[in-house]
C-alpha cells in the first residue's frame, strides 16, 4: 500500500483565489504535498492536469470544479466535482442532474461545506448544503477550514487571532458535520466518503499601505490534508496514477489528517478476518468475527466509534486492536495537543461491517 498526501478544494485566480496554478505547484512542493486538487467556482480548466514541479519534488495537479446555482437565494449547495474531465457549469441549476452527469462522466462528487454558519460581524453569508434529498453523490467534505473559521469566530479578538495566527484556530471538523455524516450513512445504508478540504483563497487584505495575506496557501497546504491510500506506489505515468487516485477516493480509501501539529503519515485502520485484510472505505461482513487494527504514527489519544458512538478510547498509545462480531459502521478519531489545545488530528473513513 502507498499513501499520497493531497490538498483538496483550492481556488485560483480563475475564480476568487489569489495565485495561478504554477504558483500553487511551487507552494505545494514547498509544503511537501504529493498532489493538489483545484476547484474554481463554475469553471473547469482543460489541459492543466499532470505532473508538475522539478525532479526533486513532483506535484500531481488535478483540476476539478466547485459548482453552484448562482441564482439560489439564500445561497448554498456547493458541490465539488472531481475527475469528470468536462465542464459541468451548464448543469449547475439542477443539482440532481449535475450529480447524475458527474457519475455518467466517471467523476466524483463531494458536498462542500455541508454545514456552515454565517459570520454576521463581517457580513459573511453561510453557504451550507440545503437539499438533502439528492442521491448518488460520492461523499462530503468533512472538514472545511473556511467553514471552521466562520463557526469558531465570535468576536473581533478571535477574528484577528484566527486571521493572523491560523495555527491557533483549527480544532477539527464542525461537530454537527460529524453527526450529520454518521446519520447520513445510517439512514441511507450506503458508503459516504469523507474528504478534508481547505477552501483556500489566500485573501489579500489592504490595510493602509500594507497588503496582508490572510490564510496563505502555504498554511492550508501544511494543515488539513486528505491522505489517499493506493494499492501500489505511483508509476510516474500520469494517466495511470490519476486513475489510481480517483479510484481510491471513490472507494473511501483515505483519511483526513491535520498535519500541522505532527505528520499523520502512516496512520492505518484495518479489519482482518479469514478472507484477508480490509481498509478504510471497505465493506466486510462481521460474521465469524473481525479484528480491527489501529496504528497511529505516534502516541496519542484516539477512539473507535461505531455508528457515531464512542465504543473504546485509548490514551497515549500507538497501536490497538478490537474484536467484534457486531454489524455497524466503525471509524477512528485521534487527537493531539497543539498550541494549548487538544485538537482533532486524524479522522478515518469508516470500515463498514455490514452483512
Ligand atoms: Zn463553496
Ligand atoms: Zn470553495
Amino acid at each position: 500500500m502507498h499513501e499520497s498526501k493531497f490538498s483538496i478544494h483550492i481556488h485560483t485566480k480563475y475564480s476568487d483565489g489569489n495565485a495561478n496554478h504554477q504558483e500553487l505547484i511551487k507552494i505545494a512542493a514547498q509544503a511537501g504535498l504529493d498532489g493538489i486538487i483545484t476547484t474554481d467556482h463554475n469553471i473547469w480548466l482543460h489541459g492543466l492536469d499532470g505532473y508538475h514541479g522539478d525532479d526533486k519534488h513532483k506535484v500531481m495537479l488535478l483540476v476539478g470544479e466547485e459548482l453552484h446555482d448562482r441564482a439560489l437565494n439564500p445561497p448554498g449547495n456547493h458541490l465539488l466535482a472531481i475527475g469528470a474531465q468536462k465542464e459541468l457549469a451548464p448543469y449547475a441549476q439542477d443539482t440532481q442532474q449535475l450529480i447524475d452527469q458527474i457519475n455518467r462522466a466517471g467523476g466524483l462528487s463531494f458536498i462542500a461545506h455541508p454545514i456552515e454558519d454565517e459570520l454576521a460581524m463581517f457580513h459573511e453569508k453561510a453557504y451550507p448544503w440545503r437539499i438533502w434529498e439528492v442521491k448518488n453523490f460520492t461523499g462530503i467534505e468533512l472538514w472545511n477550514q473556511l467553514s471552521e473559521f466562520k463557526s469558531v469566530t465570535h468576536d473581533l479578538l478571535s477574528a484577528v487571532t484566527h486571521a493572523l495566527f491560523p495555527a491557533r484556530m483549527s480544532v477539527g471538523p464542525i461537530e454537527r458535520t460529524l453527526t450529520l455524516w454518521d446519520d447520513l450513512i445510517a439512514s441511507r445504508n450506503r458508503q459516504i466518503v469523507a474528504i478534508g478540504g481547505v477552501d483556500a483563497h489566500q485573501i489579500m487584505k489592504k490595510i493602509g499601505p500594507l497588503t496582508i495575506k490572510l490564510y496563505p496557501y502555504l498554511h492550508h497546504f501544511k494543515s488539513v490534508r486528505t491522505h489517499i491510500i493506493t494499492p501500489n506506489p505511483p508509476t510516474g505515468i500520469f494517466p495511470d496514477d490519476r486513475k489510481a487516485i480517483y479510484s481510491a477516493l471513490k472507494q473511501g480509501h483515505c483519511y483526513v489528517g491535520y498535519d500541522l501539529p505532527a505528520a499523520t503519515d502512516g496512520f492505518r485502520f484495518t479489519a482482518h478476518n479469514d478472507d484477508g485484510q480490509f481498509i478504510m472505505g471497505d465493506r466486510v461482513s462481521p460474521k465469524g468475527g473481525l479484528t480491527f487494527q489501529i496504528r497511529l504514527p505516534q502516541k496519542s489519544l484516539y477512539r473507535l466509534l461505531k455508528d457515531g458512538k464512542i465504543i473504546k478510547e485509548w490514551e497515549n498509545r500507538e497501536v490497538a486492536t478490537y474484536l467484534t462480531k457486531e454489524t455497524g459502521v466503525y471509524r477512528v478519531e485521534a487527537f493531539i495537543p497543539f498550541k494549548g489545545k487538544l485538537r482533532g488530528w486524524i479522522f478515518s473513513n469508516p470500515i463498514y461491517a455490514w452483512d
